[in-house]
C-alpha cells in the first residue's frame, strides 16, 4: 500500500501547495518547507506576494531596471496662454507694463513672473490667480488657508513639485493639494498609487506654500530616505531590500514621481519611503551596469 503525506494530511498539503504557487517570482528557489516557514514574513506588492526578501529583491531589481532603462518623460505641458497674456486679459497689467517687464526679463535672463513681482507690477495673489486660470484649476480662497495637516508624503517630493497638502478628508479619501508653479500630474498619480487617496489640485501663492509647509506634520513612524545618485538597479534593489528587513515590511509599493523612483515599505509599526533620484542614470553611461548578473544581488539569511 502506498502512503503519501498528502493523503494523510490533505489540509497541510493543500496549504503548502498554495504557498508554493503564490510566490510571484517565477524563479523562486525556496523549497516548499522554507516557504511554509517564511510565509509569515512574505512581502505583498499589490496583488503579488513574495515569499522572502530574496525574491522581493530580485523582483525589485527588475522593476528598477525597467524604470532606469526607459528615459524619464516629464510631460511637457504648455498652457495655451502665456502668463503675460492671462494677466493682460484680467486687467492686472497694461500693455506697456508687460512690454517693459518682458524686456527686463530678456535683459537679465530672469523669469517674467519673477520680474513682475520684483518690480511690484503684480501681487503674488494675482500671479497665483493667473496661473490657476492658465491651467484651468481653482485658486484656494484666502479664508481656507491655515489648517494644520498631518501627512505621510515625502517632503522631498513636496519641495521638488512645490506642492503642499491643504486639507484632507479621511472619509472621502481625498485631499487638496496646493501647487505654486504648475500642476504636477506625476505627483497626483503617484500619491494615489501609494496612499489610495485622490489628490485634487489647486493653486496657492509662494508665501502660502512656505507657511503651509511649516504647519505640516509627519505621521508618526513614517520617514523618508533619499539617494541622489544610485549606481544601478541592483544597488537600488539591495538598498530597498535592506530597508524592507529593517522595518519588517509586509507591503511595498513602487511608483515614480518626476525624477524620483519612490518605494514605500510598510511594516507593522514603521513606514519608510525610499527615494532614488534616477534622472541621470540613463544619460551617464550607468546603463552598462544594468546587466549585472542575478547572483550579485545581496542575499538575506
Ligand atoms: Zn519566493
Amino acid at each position: 500500500m502506498k502512503f503519501s503525506l498528502g493523503s494523510l494530511l490533505p489540509g497541510v498539503d493543500r496549504g503548502w501547495k498554495s504557498m508554493y504557487s503564490i510566490c510571484a517570482l517565477q524563479t523562486c528557489q525556496n523549497t516548499l518547507l522554507m516557504r511554509s516557514i517564511q510565509s509569515r514574513v512574505g512581502i505583498n506588492v499589490g496583488q503579488l506576494w513574495y515569499c522572502s526578501v530574496d525574491c522581493f529583491a530580485t523582483a525589485a531589481r527588475k522593476r528598477f531596471s525597467m524604470l532606469s532603462g526607459a528615459s524619464i518623460l516629464e510631460m511637457p505641458h504648455h498652457p495655451r496662454l502665456s502668463i503675460g497674456l492671462v494677466m493682460l486679459s484680467k486687467g492686472y497689467l497694461t500693455d506697456d507694463q508687460l512690454r517693459c517687464a518682458m524686456a527686463e526679463s530678456r535683459l537679465h535672463g530672469e523669469e517674467l513672473e519673477a520680474v513682475l513681482i520684483r518690480l511690484g507690477l503684480v501681487s503674488e495673489r494675482q500671479l497665483a490667480t493667473a496661473r490657476a486660470a492658465q491651467w484651468g484649476y481653482p485658486i484656494l480662497g484666502q479664508d481656507r488657508m491655515g489648517q494644520p495637516v498631518e501627512a505621510d508624503i515625502p517632503p522631498t517630493l513636496l519641495h521638488t513639485c512645490t506642492a503642499v497638502p491643504l486639507h484632507c478628508s479621511e472619509a472621502a479619501k481625498r485631499f487638496l493639494l496646493g501647487f505654486v508653479y504648475r500642476v504636477e500630474h506625476t505627483l497626483l498619480n503617484s500619491l494615489e498609487q501609494i496612499t489610495g487617496f485622490r489628490a485634487e489640485p489647486c493653486f496657492i501663492t509662494a508665501t502660502e506654500f512656505r507657511e503651509q509647509m511649516r504647519r505640516l506634520t509627519t505621521v508618526h513612524g513614517c520617514e523618508e530616505v533619499v539617494f541622489d545618485d544610485p549606481n544601478s538597479p541592483v544597488e537600488m534593489a539591495n538598498m530597498v531590500a535592506g530597508f524592507a528587513v529593517e522595518v519588517a515590511a509586509r507591503e511595498a509599493t513602487f511608483t515614480q514621481c518626476r525624477e524620483y523612483a519612490w518605494t514605500r515599505l510598510t511594516g507593522k509599526r514603521r513606514k519608510i519611503d525610499v527615494l532614488f533620484r534616477v534622472k541621470n542614470m540613463a544619460e551617464t553611461g550607468k546603463k552598462r551596469n544594468f546587466l549585472v548578473p542575478m547572483e550579485n544581488i545581496r542575499s538575506f539569511g
